[in-house]
């Protein structure tokens, strides 16, 4: 027979940066907690803070539990933990959850599903943005994905560590959702980085350039918020500013770094891609129909009904 629904006794595995701040507050919301870490040392001071008490192998993690959290560096470490020899799931009882809150690979995470489905185990994978800070102060933001009935059973559970939990749909979904959110955020890093180098090598300032860019790239004028939700999922493609225009910006970002020597290998791409949009849609349509070389490429549309 399957095991109750309620969920109270919680192994959590991977007490690095992240997991001992995440696990601190399971406790503390009053589940039962056991605890593992290949480092023993980092699980011993856990409970010597906290309290909880140390699984003294992979398998004695899974004993008992109704719920085991993954807090690892990777899905492949992830699944060796569960799948191993004498792993986690050797001892997991049919009715269990795994929750795997680490930035895994989709697809990893959807053949550990498949693996774990015969012994009635559910896995559901639920990465967090935000970093150490936000797992300090429960204030992550939880991406989820899995069986409805499994979500709904951890959501209490993932409440504790979290101030937003969003249900993504199917299993894979929310570390699919995580990456992507990374990609954007690790690709405007880059971006804004080139740019200043480039402003900074022309004679620019990096503080004031930073002051002066903020209200210039974020909140009102960030992308999503002013052309990607209003104009592209909608179809308007109405922003008011050209395509030609966007592209000869981008070429006089390109060859201002050419001409004094900066590094600006994102701004060579980004007008080669511009440049391709305008010989295939026009430069006189609207900037945001670039979206449509991705849109054709990847055989999708952004389209969203109103
Ligand atoms: P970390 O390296 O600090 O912690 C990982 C822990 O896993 C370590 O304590 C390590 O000893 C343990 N571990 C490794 N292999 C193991 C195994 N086979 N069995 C048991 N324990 C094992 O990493 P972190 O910064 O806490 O990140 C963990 C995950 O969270 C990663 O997937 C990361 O991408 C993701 N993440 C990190 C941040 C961040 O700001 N650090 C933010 C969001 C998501």
């Amino acid at each position: 027979m399957n095991k109750i629904n309620k969920i109270e006794n919680i192994s959590f595995i991977g007490i690095g940066n992240m997991g001992s701040a995440m696990a601190a507050h399971i406790i503390k919301s009053g589940f039962n907690l056991t605890l593992y870490d290949v480092n023993p040392a980092v699980c011993a001071k856990f409970v010597a803070q906290h309290g909880g008490k140390v699984a003294v192998s992979l398998a004695d993690a899974g004993r008992d539990a109704d719920a085991v959290i993954t807090m690892l560096p990777n899905g492949k470490i992830v699944s060796d933990v569960m799948l191993g020899e004498s792993g986690v799931a050797s001892t997991l009882a049919s009715g269990s959850v795994v929750i795997d809150m680490s930035t895994s690979a989709p697809v990893s995470t959807q053949k550990l599903a498949a693996a774990l489905m015969p012994h009635g185990v559910t896995v559901v994978d639920a990465p967090v943005m935000g970093g150490v800070v936000f797992a300090k102060d429960a204030t992550l933001d939880i991406m989820v994905a899995g069986d409805a009935a499994a979500v709904e059973r951890v959501t209490p559970l993932l409440k504790c560590m979290g101030r937003s939990i969003t249900d993504c749909g199917v299993t894979g979904s929310a570390h699919t959702l995580k990456a992507l959110g990374n990609y954007i955020n690790a690709c405007a890093m880059i971006n804004v980085v080139e740019a200043m180098t480039i402003g900074k090598k022309f004679g620019l300032d990096a503080k004031f350039m930073a002051d002066a860019l903020l209200p210039m790239i974020n909140g009102r004028q960030h992308p999503l918020e002013k052309k990607i939700i209003p104009q592209i999922l909608t179809r308007q493609f109405n922003t008011g500013m050209a395509m030609g225009f966007i592209t000869k910006d981008l070429k006089i970002a390109v060859d201002t770094a050419q001409s004094i020597g900066a590094y600006a290998p994102l701004a060579g791409l980004t007008h080669a891609l511009w440049a391709q949009a305008v010989e295939k849609f026009g430069g006189q349509l609207d900037q945001t129909v670039v979206a449509k070389l991705w849109e054709q490429a990847t055989g999708v549309s952004l389209a969203v009904e109103s």
